[in-house]
């Protein structure tokens, strides 16, 4: 736990991390010993005021997500690869791959066994810049002993009803990954 804690401090003060983006940094937030971890893109506005992941409309629709197969966001970790408010735009691939040093050290203090990657920023940061989240998503990609789930970004299934269908026959599997695996 203190060593989550170093790792928010150390992001709270990296310039790095907040060059060009505003408001508070948004560390992650959950279980410290966590076997699942779900990684995201970056904190939106209502992020970056209250320093909490995933709280805005896309963090409302997950936890519903979550929720339908019976997990509670304090029994997972949270976290995006950026952790300021890059305003609106997308972070650019420096600043993802800068955020990362942060995440890889909140992986390895974490420790998950499994690690949902929501959408295709959190797939390019940890497994391959090539490929897409249509390809892979809902299949496990085993890489350094760890699990990962590839899924659709919330954000993306709420604006589209496919993905949104996708995105739920994912989230079932998970349950039964987790519920058989961990
Ligand atoms: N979207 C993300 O990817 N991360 C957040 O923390 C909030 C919205």
């Amino acid at each position: 736990m203190n060593d989550l804690l170093n790792i928010a401090d150390e992001i709270a003060n990296c310039k790095e991390c907040k060059k060009n983006k505003s408001g508070l940094p948004v560390p992650g937030e959950g279980n410290p010993n966590a076997k699942t971890m779900f990684l995201g893109e970056a904190p939106g506005p209502l992020e970056s005021k209250t320093g909490r992941p995933f709280i805005g409309r896309s963090g409302k629709f997950l936890t519903k997500m979550l929720d339908k197969i019976g997990i509670k966001r304090e029994d997972v970790f949270i976290t995006s690869p950026v952790k300021f408010y890059p305003g609106r735009r997308a972070p650019t691939l420096e600043e993802i791959k800068h955020g990362m040093t942060h995440t890889k050290k909140q992986i390895d203090v974490i420790k998950p066994k499994f690690i949902v990657l929501l959408g295709n920023v959190a797939l390019h940061a940890l497994i391959d810049e090539n490929i897409n989240i249509s390809k892979v998503h809902g299949k496990i990609i085993e890489k350094d002993g760890i699990r990962f789930f590839p899924t659709f970004h919330p954000s993306a299934a709420m604006r589209f009803t496919k993905v949104r269908i996708r995105m739920e026959e994912d989230f079932r599997k998970i349950k039964r990954f987790i519920y058989l695996s961990l």
